[in-house]
């Protein structure tokens, strides 16, 4: 879910599409990460499926002290976010102070850079903005 610029450039922006991991068995949506075991039904075939991108901040963590190819983005706010699919995706929330995040809020996924390389590369991912008019998962 992170590709450098070359990559991005190379890939293009639909290889950062947001996807979770679906059993075609029982159908249960595993994060993206999961591509070779369902925690469900212990299913090992695994396809990815597309997120609409929109979901809700269920827990989240304010980092201060950042990994070194974080410096200078702190404090910056990692999420747990539950998709409206219902599967969980772990991502930075952007655009917001981390004093005024709080449990419960609407976010979307949104394309931005996301660190510079050891060598100068530059680094997209999905990250996350709140999203005041995005309806309540129902
Ligand atoms: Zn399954």
């Amino acid at each position: 879910m992170t590709v450098s610029a070359i990559e991005f450039s190379r890939l293009g922006p639909p290889k950062l599409r947001l996807y979770a991991m679906r059993c075609t068995s029982c159908e249960v949506l595993s994060p993206w990460w999961e591509h070779h075991h369902c925690y469900a039904c212990g299913g090992a075939d695994m396809v990815e499926q597309e997120l609409a991108g929109t979901g809700e901040l269920t827990n989240y963590t304010v980092v201060y002290y950042p990994p070194r190819d974080f410096l200078g983005q702190e404090p910056y706010v990692v999420g747990h976010i539950t998709m409206d699919e219902g599967v969980l995706m772990p991502a930075p929330v952007v655009g917001v102070a981390p004093e005024d995040i709080e449990v419960g809020t609407r976010v979307k996924a949104t394309l931005r850079r996301m660190k510079l390389g050891h060598e100068g590369d530059i680094y997209y991912s999905q990250k996350f903005v709140v999203d005041a008019e995005s309806a309540p998962a129902t």
